[in-house]
């Protein structure tokens, strides 16, 4: 299991948090400052857990490079495994794409994953 880098920011300790509520509590924490759009578990525009709407494409980001390939402007594809936990994303034309934003998109993803674990299974759209 790897940590998460929330560590600088308020720490908002996910467990046991059901979706609505840890999505209010991330909202204001932005709108405050106090939580880097980065380091989210949910997503505001999708309502969701973050590894539940990554692959939508509205994720992709090609300026600041989340779940993007700049070699090939190519979108990285997402490999979510809910049942290991594994986040993968990796560019369908090199394979490869790596970029500080998509690891920190995925590091979002394992520790959303892991929260909606802990807390109720909210799989509801
Ligand atoms: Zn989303
Ligand atoms: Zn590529």
């Amino acid at each position: 299991m790897t940590t998460t880098t929330l560590a600088s920011t308020t720490r908002l300790n996910p467990v046991r948090r059901t979706l609505p509520v840890l999505l209010a509590l991330e909202d204001e924490a932005e709108d405050l400052g106090r939580l880097s759009p980065d380091d989210r578990l949910t997503c505001h525009v999708h309502g969701r857990w973050i590894h539940q709407c990554v692959a939508s494409p509205v994720h992709v980001n090609p300026i600041t490079r989340h779940r993007w390939c700049r070699s090939c402007a190519t979108a990285l594809t997402v490999s979510v495994d809910e049942l290991s936990g594994a986040v993968t994303m990796s560019c369908p034309r090199c394979g490869h794409g790596e970029s500080a934003a998509s690891a920190r998109l995925i590091t979002a993803c394992r520790a959303s994953l892991a929260a909606a674990r802990g807390g109720t299974a909210a799989r509801a759209a």
